[in-house]
C-alpha cells in the first residue's frame, strides 16, 4: 500500500476480508494503521467508483489510447473500437500518436477527426523525447491505463515519460511485425506528478459483447451534438427516416470513418444479441 504521503507500507490484510472473500486490487483506495514505518495493517477498502476487467484495476479514470501514425499500420477501425470499449467503461480517453518520428502525413487529418469528437490528441516520439511533456501531464494526479496494438511504443513511452521505470520494450519481431508481450502481473507505477499508470495495457479482449446496440450511439460523443434532431427517440441512425445523424455526415459534419465504423460495430452487436 501506499500512503498520501508516497511512502510504500506493507499491509497485511485482516482475517475478515478473507472471510467476506474481498478481494483486493491495484486501485483501492484504502485506509490502513502503521504497525511501523514499513508496515501496516489494511482496515478498509473505499467503495469503488469503477472497475476495469483486463488488467484488474480500480478506480481508473481514464485509459490512453496509444497508435502509432504509421508503422504498424494505424487502423482507425481499432482506434475506435477502443475508444468505443473506454466509453461503455465512462472513461475518458486520451489519444496519444506516438513514433510521430517517423513521417507521416496525418496529423492535420488525425486533429480534425478525433479533436472534432472531442478527444485530446497528442503527438509524440518515444524516441526523440518530442511531446512527452503534454503526455505526462494528462497522466499527472490519475490513474491511467495505456492501451493500443503492440509495438506502438507504450512502454517506451511509459520510460520516457519517467526515466527509471525501464520497462521492457519489444523490438518489433521482423517476421510477424508485431510486438512481444512483455508484461505480465498488474502493477500501478507512481509517476513523480502524482499519477499512477497501470503497468499492462488495457481492453486485450476487443469484442464488443458488454456493449448494447441501443447504447453504442451514445458512445460516438460528436452523435450528441445531432442525435436530439432525430424523427425517433431511439433512432440508431441507420435506416431510419429524417436522422440528423445521418444528415449531419452529408454534410461533412460528422467524419465518415467515424460513421462507418459505428456502422460495424452496430452490426457487430446486433449480431451478437440476435444469436442469445
Ligand atoms: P509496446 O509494445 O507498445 O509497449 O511498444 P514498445 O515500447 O515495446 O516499442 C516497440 C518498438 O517501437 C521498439 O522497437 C521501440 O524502440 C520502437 N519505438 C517506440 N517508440 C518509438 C518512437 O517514438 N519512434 C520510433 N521510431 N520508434 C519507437
Ligand atoms: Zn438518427
Amino acid at each position: 500500500m501506499q500512503s498520501d504521503e508516497g511512502a510504500v507500507v506493507r499491509c497485511r490484510a485482516r482475517g475478515r476480508f478473507k472471510k467476506e472473500g474481498t478481494t483486493i486490487h491495484a486501485g483501492d483506495r484504502v485506509r490502513f494503521t502503521f504497525l511501523s514505518e514499513t508496515e501496516g495493517v489494511l482496515e478498509e477498502v473505499k467503495p469503488r467508483e469503477s472497475f476495469l476487467v483486463r488488467p484488474p484495476v480500480a478506480n481508473v479514470d481514464q485509459v490512453m489510447i496509444v497508435c502509432a501514425p504509421q508503422d504498424p499500420p494505424l487502423s482507425l477501425q481499432l482506434l475506435d473500437r477502443l475508444l468505443v470499449l473506454a466509453e461503455s467503461q465512462r472513461l475518458r480517453s486520451v489519444i496519444c500518436m506516438n513514433k510521430d518520428d517517423l513521417p507521416h502525413d496525418k496529423e492535420s487529418a488525425l486533429r480534425d477527426l478525433y479533436g472534432g469528437a472531442g478527444y485530446t490528441v497528442l503527438f509524440t516520439s518515444a524516441l526523440y523525447g518530442q511531446g512527452i511533456e503534454d503526455a505526462k501531464q494528462q497522466l499527472c494526479k490519475r490513474i491511467t491505463v495505456l492501451a493500443g496494438p503492440s509495438g506502438v511504443g507504450k512502454s517506451s513511452l511509459l520510460n520516457r515519460i519517467q526515466p527509471g521505470l525501464q520497462l521492457k520494450t519489444a523490438e518489433i519481431s521482423e517476421k510477424s511485425k508485431r510486438g512481444r508481450h512483455t508484461t505480465r502481473h498488474v502493477e500501478l507505477l507512481t509517476l513523480d506528478c502524482g499519477g499512477l499508470v497501470a503497468d499492462s495495457p488495457g481492453f486485450s479482449q476487443l469484442d464488443l459483447s458488454g456493449v448494447a446496440s441501443e447504447e453504442l450511439p451514445f458512445f460516438f460523443p460528436e452523435f450528441q451534438d445531432f442525435s436530439p434532431q432525430c424523427r425517433f427517440k431511439s433512432c440508431k441512425h441507420y435506416n431510419e427516416p429524417d436522422c440528423a445523424v445521418k444528415d449531419a455526415l452529408e454534410r461533412g459534419e460528422i467524419a465518415s470513418s467515424r460513421y462507418n465504423n459505428y456502422l460495424v460495430f452496430l452490426e457487430e452487436v446486433m449480431a451478437q444479441e440476435r444469436s442469445y
